[in-house]
């Protein structure tokens, strides 16, 4: 798979450490909407369409302190880490001055705090790169525990 997927739209990040196999079908554009499962073709039909834009969805910044922040309902998953770091790097290309970023628990009142550039989540993302571009088809499905409320569960399990 080509890397310009994870840049184009670097909020797959997350499916990826979440699933191998979510990342790969939603890079294809293949979600469950409104439980009816889109057929491959008309997906396919649909991204020639499509305009490619990056999608950074943060929920807020501090220009002049230099951060972003991100405010999660209940407990920091480490996916929404790496996550959150990938887009700091990502925005730090565009404004060197953004190069922390917070992320509060709203319920559990926890505050994390991200610096860039950052050697171990640096390191992580390259890897998770490297799988990216060896990736040849979709992964198989394997049980996870979060399989029940993915919105592909029907696509992986359900059978006629
Ligand atoms: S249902 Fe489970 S295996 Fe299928 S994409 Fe979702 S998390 Fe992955």
């Amino acid at each position: 798979m080509k890397l310009e997927v994870i840049y184009n739209r670097p909020h797959l990040l997350e499916s990826f450490v979440y699933c191998k196999r979510r990342f790969y079908l939603n890079a294809i554009n293949i979600y469950n909407s409104d439980d009816k499962l889109i057929r491959l073709g008309k997906v396919y039909h649909d991204q020639k369409q499509q305009k490619v834009e990056c999608l950074i969805k943060i929920d807020d910044f501090s220009w002049k302190k230099g951060y972003i922040l991100e405010y999660k309902k209940n407990k920091i998953s480490k996916p929404e880490i790496l996550q959150t770091y990938f887009y700091l790097k990502l925005i730090n290309q565009y404004n060197k001055r953004i190069k922390r970023a917070k992320i509060t628990s709203i319920e559990k009142h926890k505050v994390i705090w991200l610096e860039y550039p950052d050697e171990e989540y640096e390191n992580e993302l390259e890897r998770i790169f490297r799988e990216i571009e060896n990736m040849k088809e979709i992964p198989p499905r394997k049980p996870r525990k979060y399989c029940k409320n993915c919105s592909l569960y029907d696509y992986c399990w359900v059978s006629e």
